[in-house]
């Protein structure tokens, strides 16, 4: 077991306490709940993944904020759950939290309600979908299979849900904010507080929020990402900005310039190698982009690069150039060139 970061309590300027709250949710991987005192009824945002000592150290958590902060509260006095986006991170750990919760209600953005009212349906037809990317992709039909295996490992522990209410964006309540920041998943939100902004996987300090094609996933991919950024960018006002991982960020408006910079050199590094390959497909480029990446990271990899490329296909950037190929066959992997 790792050690895990202190529990932290912001007070913001309205007089909302936020306690945040570490789980590891994967092995090594550290991910914060937040307990909000003072947004209207007793609010937990997020509840860790459920999968390995996630439940047991978001309890434990909850305890000690009563018992070593002393907030008088009991955990089943918690009414209202927020999810921040459909990732398992974020949600995983329902099962094994929310009961000891009777009284509260889940809340999520409509674009991830499904991911939690009809998770198993969603998880089939979401493999439907990466398989075909896949082949669309170049990927060779035996890391295929291995691929759909790590898409679908973290993925068997969870049931359904059901989601008391949906937030859109641009609502308040009780104080909360709700921009809706679709990118890095469909429905994500981030939450203003006073100054106080939960960035959940939006905006992270030290890593760049992973990117998926939207081909896989409507309402992902680098575009809507990068209005996401410029839609928090433009709203003034936010000093501290609260992750779903990572510490504290105190400049939110300058960690959005350095993440677009990291994509734009992603969007360069892709158009280099193109320039420079024969027609490759996006396995071909991932592989001179991400040479060493291993397990589950190979996925990831390959989604990152599909988003960029994705990209610049979509802005006329990159174009096919085995046109005749995909006329003919049923869904081969496309060849891309500069146009
Ligand atoms: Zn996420
Ligand atoms: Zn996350």
């Amino acid at each position: 077991m790792i050690r895990l970061p202190k529990i932290e309590c912001f007070t913001t300027s309205g007089g909302v306490k936020i306690y945040r709250i570490p789980c590891e949710v994967f092995p090594g991987f550290v991910a914060f709940a937040h307990l909000l005192f003072g947004a209207g009824p007793l609010t937990l945002v997020d509840v860790g993944s459920g999968y390995g000592h996630s439940d047991e150290h978001l309890l434990a958590g909850l305890e000690t904020v009563r018992d070593k902060f002393g907030e008088k509260f009991q955990v089943a006095d918690i009414q209202r759950i927020i999810i921040t986006h459909g990732h398992i991170d974020h949600f995983g750990g329902l099962r094994g939290i929310a009961q000891h919760m009777p009284d509260a209600v889940i809340g999520i953005h409509s674009l991830d309600r499904r991911v939690l009212s009809h998770y198993e349906q969603r998880v089939i037809v979401a493999t439907k979908s990466l398989r075909f990317y896949m082949q669309r992709a170049g990927v060779n039909p035996d890391d295929q299979a291995e691929l759909l295996m790590w898409y679908g490992f973290s993925k068997k522990h969870v049931h359904n849900f059901d989601v008391g209410f949906t937030m859109a964006d641009g609502d308040e309540i009780d104080g909360m904010r709700f921009i809706h920041t679709p990118g890095h998943c469909p429905g994500q939100v981030c939450i203003g507080i006073d100054e106080v902004l939960l960035t959940a996987d939006h905006i992270l300090p030290l890593t760049t929020p992973h990117q998926a094609p939207e081909r896989i996933t409507s309402y992902t991919g680098l575009g809507h990402y990068f209005e996401s950024l410029d839609k928090v960018a433009r709203i003034p006002g936010y000093e501290l900005g609260l992750g779903g991982h990572e510490g504290p960020m105190r400049d939110i408006y300058g960690r959005i310039v350095d993440i677009r910079r990291s994509h734009e050199k992603k969007l360069d590094q892709v158009m280099a190698i193109v320039n420079e390959s024969d027609g490759p497909t996006i396995q071909q480029i991932t592989d001179k982009m991400y040479p060493r990446v291993e397990g589950f990271h190979v996925l990831l990899a390959l989604e990152e690069v599909g988003a960029h490329v994705e990209y610049l296909y979509q802005h006329g950037d990159l174009v096919v150039c085995n046109v005749e190929e995909i006329e003919r066959e049923d869904n081969p992997a496309l060849r891309f060139i500069i146009a």
